[in-house]
């Protein structure tokens, strides 16, 4: 079941890349796979699947010690700075920096472990109050800030878009951020640069595609709804 659902995401991913004329190789697939166990999570890698998305810092670390080592670990959601010092040296990238004194001990906790640590900054593209992330306004300005710090490097910008019922309606804040990423690019800020632009879920990924997404986090369209009272 998870394999033809996982299918179906590959193909919609195709023909959105298709549609907008870009490589399928542009587009990175994240399996977003918080709350669901690691049984199906090993079903998924056993499909090809080698990146996975958590929002928590403890699901990836029990989870990263019963399967493969080769799996790429994406942290997706708000971290705290308490806990930097847990998944530093274990994520392949950090979706959720918003702010700088985030990324000041990402940068300590780097340093630490002699590693320069890949962020992308998040932005609250459509400015709600529930989401975090730093405004479109003042994103270059923390770009700014964050570069100075040697054990990081900014690879790009992350967005969690509304919840909608129609995808279109998300079109406008994909192309938004994309221009930021491209002002922000344009700038050749040292440390930084705008290659990874992570937008894009089960509902919007394939708008998300075809607005420039180079990295897409679909969780329910692979793994099926979660279920949070278990
Ligand atoms: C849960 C989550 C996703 C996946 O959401 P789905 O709608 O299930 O695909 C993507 N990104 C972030 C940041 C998430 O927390």
């Amino acid at each position: 079941m998870l394999q033809d659902n996982l299918k179906n995401v590959e193909e919609n991913i195709k023909a959105a890349c298709e549609r907008a004329g870009r490589k399928r190789e542009e587009v990175t697939l994240i399996a977003v796979s918080k709350t669901k166990p690691v049984s199906m999570l090993q079903e998924i890698y056993d499909c090809g699947i080698r990146n996975f998305g958590e929002n928590k810092v403890q699901e990836i670390c029990e989870k990263r010690e019963q399967l493969p080592g080769d799996i790429k670990w994406h942290m997706i959601g708000h971290l705290q700075r308490n806990k930097v010092k847990y998944i530093i040296g274990d994520v392949e990238l950090i979706h959720s920096v918003d702010t700088y004194r985030l990324a000041e001990e990402i940068n300590i906790q780097a340093k630490k472990i002699h590693r320069v640590v890949p962020v992308l900054v998040e932005v609250n593209i459509a400015g709600e109050s529930t989401k975090f992330g730093i405004s479109g306004e003042e994103t270059l300005q923390l770009v700014e800030e964050i570069s100075k710090l040697e054990n990081i490097r900014i690879k790009g910008l992350m967005t969690i878009a509304p919840f909608v019922e129609n995808p279109e309606e998300n079109r406008p804040y994909f192309q938004k951020i994309k221009k930021i990423a491209v002002d922000i690019a344009g700038k050749n800020i040292d440390n930084v640069s705008m290659d990874i632009l992570s937008m894009g879920m089960t509902g919007d990924y394939m708008v998300a595609i075809e607005e420039g997404a180079t990295m897409v986090r679909v969780g329910t369209g692979i793994f099926g709804a979660r279920n949070y009272n278990k």
